[in-house]
């Protein structure tokens, strides 16, 4: 019987979890042994399994966060953890390892695969800064989240009319910002990927009040800067009230979206019909709404990219 392993790994995401159980339930489907790693690397490392069967993934599919939880690991980054890890998984018979994180794990999966040991990436983090996906796992979710909070400040801005410069994750990937910046009809946009003209920002935001406009709202993707810094410099040039909210790991909990809960299950089961055929060494994503792979070092290779066409619907529509 062959053995496969599971562990979700970095910054968690909505939608790891109803990954875990799609590649449990179909590994199970197809006569495999499955078994979860807590912790992630760290797990690896410190021999930390658990068996998987279908009880232990029921009522998790739609729980934000990981049950088997995540973790950030130094020590697997060294040739002496890795080695540690390897052995866990020889001595336990284990053929397969399931990764499911960002960037940063999937290096690790390739660390392992140096090993000999086979892999899949899965891309779980809210970031969507993966690239050869155009998806990754929780991104919905928390697009959807901070649509809904951004329209929350949008109410309380528009009584006392103030302008409010709202913080999003996403690391150096702008993704977030602009999209949940679209969706809410915002003012300005700040992304890391485009330099950002604060006097004109500032302007066009003392313009909007000048026409009448009761509030305004300005998002900062956290690689472009902050909140605080952005408000400020508004606060300065424009004279107006300017209020900065950081969200935070807000962003990051709730219940999966539909979309995220379909997205994972798919790539969980994709990830056991590419073992049958022999694939592994891959990443798995979505592009054109088919589930497909790259190995690692096509995914290394590739640049993840702002969808420019999608800033200049933004700046057409603002
Ligand atoms: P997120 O984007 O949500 O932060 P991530 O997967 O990019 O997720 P990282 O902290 O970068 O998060 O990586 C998670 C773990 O992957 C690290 O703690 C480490 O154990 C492992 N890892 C990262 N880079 C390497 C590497 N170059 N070699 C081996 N393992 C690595």
């Amino acid at each position: 019987m062959k053995k496969i392993a599971i562990l979700t790994s970095g910054g968690d995401s909505q939608g790891m979890n109803s990954a875990i159980r799609a590649v449990t339930r179909s590994g199970l489907a197809n006569n495999f042994e499955v078994y979860g790693v807590r912790r992630g690397f760290k797990g690896l490392i410190k021999n930390d399994f658990i068996k998987l069967g279908t009880k232990e993934v029921s009522d998790k599919l739609y729980r934000g966060g990981t049950f088997l939880q995540s973790a950030r690991s130094e020590t697997f980054k060294t040739p002496e953890g890795q080695a540690v890890a390897v052995e866990n998984l020889k001595a336990k018979g284990i053929d397969y390892v399931v990764v499911i994180g960002g960037d940063g794990s999937y290096r690790g999966a390739q660390a392992l695969k140096r090993h000999g040991i086979k892999t899949f990436g899965i891309p779980g983090t809210i970031d969507n800064d993966i690239p050869l996906t155009d998806f990754t796992i929780g991104f919905d979710t928390t697009l959807n989240l901070v649509t809904e909070l951004v329209g929350n400040l949008r109410d309380t801005m528009s009584s006392h009319e103030r302008v409010s410069v709202i913080e999003t994750m996403g690391r150096n990937c702008g993704d977030i910002a602009l999209q949940a910046g679209i969706a809410s009809g915002v003012d300005a946009i700040l992304i890391p990927e485009i330099e950002p003209d604060i006097e004109k920002i500032a302007a066009d935001v003392k313009a909007g009040f000048d026409r009448g406009k009761s509030h305004s709202i300005v998002i900062v993707a956290e690689g472009a800067g902050n909140a605080d810094d952005v408000a400020k410099k508004i606060k300065e040039r424009s004279g107006l009230d300017t209020r900065a909210t950081v969200l935070g790991h807000i962003q990051r909990g709730g219940s999966p979206s539909s979309f995220d809960r379909v997205f994972s299950s798919r790539l969980g089961h994709r990830v056991i019909e590419l073992i049958q055929e022999g694939v592994e060494g891959v990443g798995l994503g979505m592009e054109h709404n088919q589930i497909t792979y790259h190995t690692f070092e096509e995914i290394f290779n590739a640049k993840n990219k702002i969808d420019k066409k999608l800033y200049q619907v933004f700046e057409d529509l603002v």
